[in-house]
């Protein structure tokens, strides 16, 4: 089944509902918007000899003609390329040229960007800015009599998701329609109901995890709105809350923490936020436990990664609420428990699962599970073994079903023979009041193999009371050797941190 049959349903049941909101004001129908999407598909058909299969690139800001270009593409029967904006052109030009994209879409800005850097794209030659006169002209003409949605199996590929690429070369994630069917009725089941009232607001961006959850609100014909900011903007969003009201947002916890303290500085009231579902990196308990108190119970986390799209497990509302359970501590510092349809196993190093409370690799098997990466067989077959997908994460599962993840395997740190699992260093430092942002690695030791270093933001902060603090709650082998007082810390452009870039700056300074 294509995905674009979605947004053809949704148009047919309820033509007349709000689909589409620019900030707080309407732009199209569930009609009016799916017309856009076929008569773009007769486009890309007639004008641009788009075959199905065909891969088209979208490099743009959240913009509102994001949705009617992916449907568009999928109407067409084509793959989309959606690309980070916040990308250098020359990576964006990198993404073009890999996925062999037939066309590229993008915005003003980014054109420009591509001017400026004169690089060299193969797509140019079928490159469309939107918003432009020549973009519009491309809805001129009527689709031929209600052209349906192309014909495509479950296991074609609908979106090539690049990875964010802490390390290396992005890969293209190859995420079929049956992956992102899978994955909308996950959301569903998993993370939250969705009523025709409901708005998504992209305030992450649209090429990664808050875009891949258009398809729950599209298949509800539900609202769904960009901000006016084209970003993350707090203040903006706690307008909306109060325009558009009912709002769902995925964000990353880096960005709830940012929501939480402007809405806590501002008293401004989160009735009119429905859902924030946060994932994508670890959230810790200190900043789960503050959402709570200042917003309520509003959050949903998921644990999932581009290979198996936002559905790995989840921690619903009712667990992150049941403040008197008494493993609660434990599960608001957990992922959750299992997505409905896949299973998850923590395994050895072949694969069999390890008893609860044993640390091990997160596997994961089921609809979800990507195809393989684009043109990187390699790649694949070492990601996808023995029919589980081998995530990188490591973590444990406890007696209920919970699973908790230490930190990815390459994070370990292995000092004195002994694993430290940084994750649980830094949770310890982030409950000084004053520590801001912390990242813990493991930097190379004659004597110890790797020592533990911890780079802490925050203000007038002293090593020995952050030392204290460890020695009051982790054994003492684990407690950082050497603190680095930062100003920020490195983050990749999904505002991941890149511990990576940390390790450099230690490697660089002992070799030096
Ligand atoms: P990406 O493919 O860019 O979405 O990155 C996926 C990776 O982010 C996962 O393999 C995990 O390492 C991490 N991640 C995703 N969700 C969570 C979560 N809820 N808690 C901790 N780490 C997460």
């Amino acid at each position: 089944m294509n995905l674009a049959q979605l947004m053809a349903r949704s148009a047919r049941v309820f033509p007349d509902r709000a689909a589409l909101l620019h900030g707080d004001r309407a732009l199209f129908t569930y009609r009016e918007l799916a017309e856009r999407c076929a008569r773009l598909a007769a486009h890309l058909t007639s004008a641009l000899k788009l075959v199905p299969g065909d891969r088209v690139a979208l490099w743009l800001t959240n913009h509102p003609a994001y949705l009617e270009l992916l449907y568009g593409v999928w109407w067409a029967g084509g793959v989309v390329v959606p690309i980070n904006a916040k990308l250098h052109a020359k990576e964006a030009a990198y993404i073009v040229d890999d996925s062999g994209a037939a066309a590229l879409f993008t915005d003003a800005d980014l054109a420009e960007a591509i001017d400026r850097e004169g690089v060299p794209l193969a797509a140019l030659r079928r490159s469309m800015v939107v918003g432009t006169p020549a973009y519009e002209a491309m809805f001129a003409a009527p689709p031929e009599a209600s052209m349906a949605p192309e014909e495509r199996a479950a296991d074609d590929i609908a979106w090539l998701f690049y990875t964010s690429g802490t390390t290396g070369r992005p890969k293209g994630v190859m995420l079929t329609h049956r992956n992102l069917l899978a994955m909308t009725a996950c959301y569903f089941a998993d993370v939250d109901p969705v009523g025709a009232e409901d708005a998504i607001v992209y305030a992450a961006p649209f090429s990664h995890g808050a875009g891949l959850y258009n398809l729950p609100f599209v298949a509800r014909a539900a609202r769904h709105v960009v901000p006016v900011s084209g970003g993350f903007d707090p203040a903006e969003l706690v307008e909306l809350s109060r325009s558009v009201g009912r709002l769902c947002l995925f964000a990353a916890p880096t960005m709830v923490r940012r929501l939480v303290d402007h809405i806590d500085a501002s008293a401004s009231p989160a009735d009119g936020f429905k859902t924030i579902v946060y994932g994508g990196g670890p959230m810790y308990v200190r900043d789960i436990q503050r959402a709570l108190e200042v917003m309520g119970p509003r959050f949903v986390q998921i644990y999932g990664q581009g290979e198996s799209p936002m559905t790995i497990t989840a921690l619903g509302r009712e667990h992150l609420a049941a403040a008197a359970h008494p493993r609660w501590q434990e599960r608001i510092a957990s992922v959750g428990v299992a997505q409905m349809l896949v299973e998850v196993r923590v395994g050895d190093g072949e694969g069999r699962a390890l008893p609860a409370g044993e640390v091990g690799e997160v596997l994961v098997r089921g609809d979800t599970v990507m195809a393989g990466y684009w043109g990187a067989p390699e790649a694949t077959a070492k990601a996808l073994r023995a029919g589980w997908l081998w995530t990188g994460d490591l973590g444990a599962f406890d007696g209920d079903g919970f699973l908790t993840l230490k930190d990815r395997s390459k994070d370990l740190i292995i000092s004195g023979g002994s694993n430290i699992y940084p994750r649980e260093v830094e949770e310890v430092l982030l409950r000084h009041p004053r520590v801001r942002e912390v990242a813990v690695v493991g930097q190379a030791d004659p004597e110890w193999g790797e020592i533990v270093v911890a780079f802490v933001v925050g203000d007038g902060l002293a090593a020995e009371e952050l030392d204290a603090l460890c020695l009051a709650a982790i054994a003492r082998f684990k407690r950082p050797k050497h603190y680095r007082f930062v100003d920020q810390l490195p983050k990749n452009n999904y505002g991941k941190v890149l511990k990576t870039a940390l390790r450099e700056v230690l490697g660089k300074e002992a070799s030096t």
